[in-house]
């Protein structure tokens, strides 16, 4: 959500930012902006695509060594230049971006409105700088300390950059709740909120913590707590290639990265699913697997995509590992008061691993004594730091905002780590273990033959694309994949789209079928499979459309439903892994034949870093 790059060194900082701008619009923005000191402190700004802004200014003089930009997703006041980011101190000597959302911003405008201050904006970013202004120029301290007693005061989540027009050859940033890279070049910094505009540059990077300030030149990186002490910084690694966040010859995003899950997922088996000795090795899970072992309650966590996938693992956690789970809405459980264990374990689930809700939800329950184990993709991120121990998911940068191959992958983490906690609780026969482990190792050829031929799912889109109203049901683990289908759906085509276990369907939902409201059902066969089988039919008597994910080979369902959207046989524990990649599809082809921006869908952000 939002981006921030900032760039201070030898080359020019406003390609840089631009170039950096543009790798970070997948995380959802409405506005961009930068400020440089070209001929004295500039900033140019603008509503909508980074694109608008970099038309307007082509053929501009923006020579500059040093610079900040942004874009950014309205939290306070609409989408609009004045409310777009860098905003401007009331001496026009400071520039500042930021990302996130400064709660006690009422108070503090009103104590500045009290001192004359006037504001051009509607946003709490201004409200902040001209609070950080005020502070240095009442104490006549250093802009650093006047933002150290600046922060101190500050409720909410942040990270800001400022450039200072008397300080040309120095940017300052702080952070909390939100995240902010530093990659480190010979002579230059590069700041951003990851490490996608950095990794041209450098594979050097340091990611800053909550509390922290940095002081950044091109020859220096200072960082400092609040308390004015210097931290030692770590520098890390980018295990990230260039080509990772590239298109590479598809036309979206989404669809490279639905392309991928066969190798994503093989990356996140990798090292982990041992096939010779027939065991699943997950470093995190290990270094906890007594607590795991005597555990009470599994509580998983997460928003969106994530949390379908921990309702998912539910119904794998309780079937072989036997242990009560709880899967909940992180922003639900934060504020409910929950009540915790200290035998609970809390699995978080995040792509980014900056998810704001996840992130306050974990620190609750890490308080109250529960082991916090994360399943994330971002490596090093917020939620990674904060947990006790997790495993990642691997599979590379996700750029398109609808997140697929971090669902497959999360599903894949989730699996392994219950296929572990099982074996050592006892709850799972050597021979079940053994033919889930085979099974497992056979997904991402599986779902290669699923991607080879697309042309039904295809058809599928152009027959519906112009619905206005879509049903997804299923039973089992099949009802979250309908959950996710419908999400996917809305998402990506803006059609309104509800996923319901399919029982539920009497109690409500079929009120809504009349002629040719297309109804997915995610039908792979499994235990329930006649039941589902009896729901199709409920359908079609009310002349309802039936499309339908099936098990190849299954031969009561094509002869019942309108369109079939075959998936290669597997266990039905695994089965959600393929059967969601036929509607991830879906919902893509839909998008493309509406004309639709599927990699940057309407309002959505990609990191989800405000609550
Ligand atoms: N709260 C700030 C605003 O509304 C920053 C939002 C963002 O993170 O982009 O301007």
């Amino acid at each position: 959500m939002c981006g921030i790059v900032a760039y201070v060194g030898g080359r020019e900082a406003y390609p840089v930012i631009l170039k950096g701008l543009k790798r970070l619009e997948y995380r959802g923005y409405d506005s961009s902006g930068v400020a440089l000191l070209s001929d004295g402190l500039v900033v140019h700004k603008r509503k909508g695509r980074v694109s608008v802004l970099e038309e307007e200014l082509t053929g501009r003089d923006l020579r500059s060594p040093i610079g900040i930009g942004h874009t950014r997703w309205a939290t306070h006041g609409e989408p609009s230049d004045r409310n777009a980011h860098p905003h401007v101190s009331r001496v026009g000597r400071l520039a500042m971006v930021h990302n996130g959302i400064i709660e006690n911003y009422v108070q503090l405008r009103q104590e500045l409105a009290g001192k004359g201050y006037s504001f051009r904006s509607d946003t709490d970013t201004e409200v902040l700088l001209h609070f950080i202004e005020d502070i240095r120029d009442h104490n006549g301290c250093t802009l650093e300390e006047a933002l150290r007693i600046a922060l101190r005061r500050v409720v909410g989540a942040y990270v800001i950059v400022i450039l200072d027009a008397d300080n040309p050859d120095t940017l300052l940033a702080a952070r909390k709740g939100s995240p902010l890279v530093i990659g480190i070049g010979r002579g230059e910094h590069f700041l951003a909120s990851d490490a996608s505009p950095i990794v041209e540059y450098t594979q050097q990077v340091v990611y800053v913590n909550d509390h922290e300030l940095a002081i950044v030149r091109p020859d220096e990186l200072i960082l400092k707590n609040l308390g004015n002490e210097r931290v030692t910084p770590w520098v890390q690694s980018l295990d990230m290639e260039l080509a990772a966040i590239e298109k590479e010859g598809y036309e979206h995003f989404m669809l490279k990265e639905v392309f991928e899950q066969p190798r994503s997922i093989r990356d996140c088996l990798r090292g982990r699913l041992d096939m010779t000795e027939g065991r699943i090795h997950l470093r995190g899970v290990e270094e906890h697997i007594d607590r795991l072992k005597e555990t009470q309650r599994i509580i998983l966590l997460g928003c969106g995509t994530s949390w379908h996938a921990g309702l998912v693992a539910e119904y794998v956690f309780e079937q072989i590992c036997r242990v009560p789970v709880e899967v909940e809405y992180a922003s639900e459980f934060r504020y409910r008061d929950p009540v915790v264990r200290s035998g609970d374990v809390v699995i978080a689930i995040s792509q980014s691993g900056e998810t704001a809700d996840t992130l306050v939800a974990i620190e609750r329950a890490k308080e109250q004594g529960a082991l916090i184990l994360g399943v994330l993709n971002v490596v090093g991120s917020s939620i990674a730091r904060l947990s006790h121990a997790g495993a990642y998911t691997h599979a590379g940068p996700e750029i398109g905002v609808a997140s697929t191959k971090a669902f497959t992958a999360q599903l894949t983490v989730l699996i392994m780590m219950a296929l572990r906690i099982a074996e050592a609780r006892g709850t799972i026969g050597r021979d079940r273990h053994l033919r889930l482990l085979q099974e497992l190792d056979a997904i991402p050829e599986k779902a290669q033959a699923l991607l080879a031929d697309t042309s039904a799912v295809r058809r599928v889109a152009a027959r519906w694309a112009r619905a206005r109203d879509m049903l997804f049901l299923g039973r089992g683990p099949g009802f979250p994949v309908a959950l996710e289908g419908a999400l996917k759906l809305k998402e990506i085509s803006y059609i309104h789209a509800e996923g319901y276990p399919a029982a539920e369907m009497k109690h409500g939902p079929i009120a809504l079928v009349e002629e040719g409201l297309p109804v997915v059902f995610v039908a792979t066969r499994d235990a329930f499979h006649e039941k589902l089988i009896s729901n199709m039919q409920e359908i079609r008597a009310r002349r309802g459309s039936v499309i339908a994910v099936v098990t190849e080979g299954d031969t009561l369902v094509p002869g019942l439903a309108d369109e079939v959207l075959e998936v290669p046989a597997c266990d039905p524990l695994l089965a959600p892994i393929l059967a969601v990649i036929p509607l991830q599809l879906l919902a893509y082809h839909i998008g493309v034949e509406k004309g639709l921006d599927v990699d940057k869908p309407r309002n959505l952000a990609k990191s989800v870093t405000v609550e």
